[in-house]
């Protein structure tokens, strides 16, 4: 059964997740602080499939629970449900590593259609992943590594290694490195980007793309400020290049 974890001190909202949730017949817990929650994420024997984190919560801040979550998992979906409408609050909330932001007062019907895009996107991409079924012809069928310069991109673990040192992407980090990496070469817009990689999220603007791929680069480039592989494309967007071309020629 799949088990949403709801965390939320606020318990008029988080008894109302917990019933629409088991109706749709989900397993749902429910915690009141991010102590407690990070506590349900390391029971290795329920393991949680998604999380619902509001951001004002007692103790530490969803923000900081976020990152604790970050620190030893991954993949896990995070979706971040909060009062906070800013988008200084989003991007921040980005940053820390959720993969959804959605503000309070919510749509129920919408809340479960990002929760379902979500655990369907994670499924298929980990179904995708183990069967060795990657979308692009140029990748070897039975590879879930992909490498460039000194990069090494592991689809299965979501770990990028560059060297000796090794990076734990988030699930939509991972995807728009993947979705760069399959276009190799083609100009790629925001907005064409922005549809692709965050699918339903309709509050996340073209900022975003910016700031991730900012991410992507201090993660892969040599020198995330004259960067060889993820390049930019003046007035449209980006271009990934698994060959470093002359630097004069790029602009960046
Ligand atoms: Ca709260």
């Amino acid at each position: 059964m799949t088990h949403i974890l709801v965390v939320e001190d606020e318990v008029a909202i988080a008894e109302g997740l917990r019933f629409n949730f088991e109706q749709e017949g989900f397993q749902v817990t429910v915690r009141e602080d991010g102590q407690s929650a990070l506590a349900v994420l390391q029971d290795e024997a329920n393991p949680v499939d998604l999380v619902i984190l509001d951001l004002m919560l007692p103790g530490m801040s969803g923000y900081e629970t976020c990152e604790s979550i970050r620190r030893f998992n991954t993949v896990v979906p995070i979706l971040i449900l909060s009062a906070r409408t800013l988008s200084e609050d989003k991007m921040r909330a980005f940053d820390c590593g959720t993969d959804q932001y959605m503000t309070k007062p919510f749509a129920l019907p919408e809340l479960l259609a990002r929760v379902r895009n979500l655990l369907e996107r994670r499924q298929a991409l980990a179904a995708a992943n183990l069967e060795g079924k990657l979308i692009s012809p140029k990748l070897d069928p039975r590879d879930t590594k992909f490498q460039f310069g000194q990069v090494t991109v592991n689809y299965l673990t979501f770990q990028v290694h560059v060297g000796d040192r090794t990076h734990n992407l988030t699930t939509l980090e991972m995807q728009l490195l993947r979705y760069f990496i399959e276009r190799e070469g083609q100009v790629l817009s925001r907005s064409q980007i922005l549809e692709k990689v965050w699918a339903q999220s309709p509050d996340v603007t073209t900022r975003t793309v910016d700031n991730f791929v900012l991410r992507l680069r201090r993660v892969i480039e040599p020198d995330p400020a004259r960067p060889l592989y993820i390049l930019s494309v003046r007035g449209t967007g980006y271009r990934f290049v698994r060959t470093p071309e002359d630097a004069t020629h790029s602009p960046v």
